[in-house]
């Protein structure tokens, strides 16, 4: 392994002024331990350190970068539309055209609204369904993760897993009142509370597939029934594809299983690597939003151009090749994790939504927040830096997903696959504290 004293120092620099070094959680490689390598530049599959050092990307900015990084596409139709300014703060073309290939991709949705973040996108959706229904209480699941809004930030997953937070000081009992939390893949556990709270529930909201506990999928029929007992009950269904949306198909999960939810939340893929997100439903849920209904919502920078072009770009280039592609890669990726785990002997499961995945260590399944947690996450320290130290760079944590783009060919899966069997010994090694 070359140097990382200058990632060091811009650690050290960074944490002067930002809290933590970092802006958002799982950057600092808390859970993990070690020196977080600050990026300064990527290129396909490559991502480049502060010191010169160059990784294959296993986490492509959290799922956006399915294409690689600096896809020449998106990269030109951003650099096309810059030169004509930033943001104007009135309607541009652009924005149909995104919401436009959204309607397209995702049967149920009829309306669009950009927002900002995924965060965004699922605490607006969250007050259009409680203007739309007139009732207080949601419903989510332990482990989902929804963003950073107070309402959702009750038992979440991705950073909120890693720093074993339970909910987060800051959110007053009164922000979280109304959010009932319920374990993941348990139809009885949502039947049970719609019997004893079916008329005050406004809606459950849902990952589609989630990835925010690591890679955790709906068991067959789950989100199905979601369905039906939100709507005997006159509950939206909101189903959260920040993740998934476009990723792991040309409709996201919505292709793998087709369920239609009163709205969907989308971010991630959708704005190829810039700041954008969307919420979309039923053209008779979505036109309770302002200017049309009640439900205030709104954005300075929403549906800002350079964002939209990004996003447009990148879908315009995830075509059916594309979804192939990333499909093969996922197998292959998996594949090789699975058997050099094997090979070391160290007991795991690698959960698959389509091209997502994650790596449990120990042998009983996963299929909510609690067996996640009880899984050998101990192991994934080791196994994180002995791949790092050879180039690869995984998601640095055990609850998270991993996250291949088309980008990655026959010389990243020689070095992936150079790197694995160490990766593994130091997890078959790595001992309990
Ligand atoms: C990433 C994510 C969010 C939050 O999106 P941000 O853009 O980080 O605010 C919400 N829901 C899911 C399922 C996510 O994966």
């Amino acid at each position: 392994m070359s140097s990382t004293d200058l990632s060091a120092k811009l650690f050290a620099d960074a944490s002067s002024v930002i809290p933590g070094g970092v802006n958002s959680p799982v950057r600092a490689f808390n859970s993990v331990g070690g020196t977080p390598r600050f990026i300064t530049s990527a290129k396909g599959y490559w991502l480049t350190d502060a010191d010169g050092n160059r990784y294959v990307d296993l986490v492509c900015s959290w799922g956006p970068m399915i294409l690689g990084h600096a896809h020449p596409a998106v990269v030109e139709a951003v650099q096309r539309v810059v030169a004509d300014g930033l943001s104007f703060g009135a309607p541009t073309p652009s924005e149909s055209e995104l919401a436009r290939e959204i309607v397209d991709r995702v049967a149920p949705v009829e309306r669009v609204r950009l927002v900002n973040s995924g965060t965004e996108a699922t605490m607006s959706a969250i007050r259009l369904a409680r203007g739309f229904t007139g009732r207080a209480k949601i419903v989510k699941f332990s482990g989902c993760y929804h963003g950073h809004s107070d309402a959702l930030l009750a038992d979440a997953g991705s950073g909120v897993a890693t720093l074993g937070l339970p909910s987060s000081p800051g959110v007053t009992g009164a922000a979280a009142a109304d959010t009932i939390v319920l374990p993941y893949n348990n139809v009885a556990a949502v039947e049970e509370i719609f019997d004893r709270f079916g008329a005050e529930i406004a809606c459950v909201i849902t990952e589609a597939s989630p990835g925010n506990m690591g890679t955790v999928p709906p068991l067959p029929g789950f989100n199905a029934e979601l369905r039906r007992i939100t709507a005997a009950h006159g509950a939206l269904l909101i189903i959260d594809e920040v993740m998934t949306g476009f990723r792991v198909s040309r409709s996201g999960w919505y292709g793998v299983d087709p369920v239609d939810a009163d709205l969907f939340t989308f971010g991630k893929v959708m704005s190829g690597g810039l700041p954008a997100a969307a919420f979309g439903g039923t053209a008779e849920v979505m036109g309770k939003l302002a200017p049309l209904g009640p439900v205030y919502q709104a954005g300075t920078l929403s549906g800002n151009p350079v964002a939209m072009a990004a996003g447009l770009a990148t879908l315009r280039a995830a075509d059916a090749d594309a979804y192939a592609r990333l499909d093969a890669n996922a197998d292959r990726l998996a594949g090789l994790i699975g058997d050099a785990l094997t090979e070391a002997g160290v007991a795991h499961q690698i959960p698959r939504a389509g091209n997502m995945f994650s790596v449990f260590f120990g042998g009983e399944p996963v299929t909510d927040f609690a067996s996640a947690k009880a899984t050998e996450t101990w192991r994934f320290p080791a196994f994180f830096h002995t791949l790092l130290d050879a180039g690869v760079y995984p998601p640095p944590s055990a609850y998270e997903t991993w996250f291949v783009s088309t980008a990655l060919d026959d010389d990243a899966f020689d070095r992936i696959a150079a790197a694995l069997p160490g990766a593994a010994r130091a997890a078959a090694e790595a001992r309990a504290e």
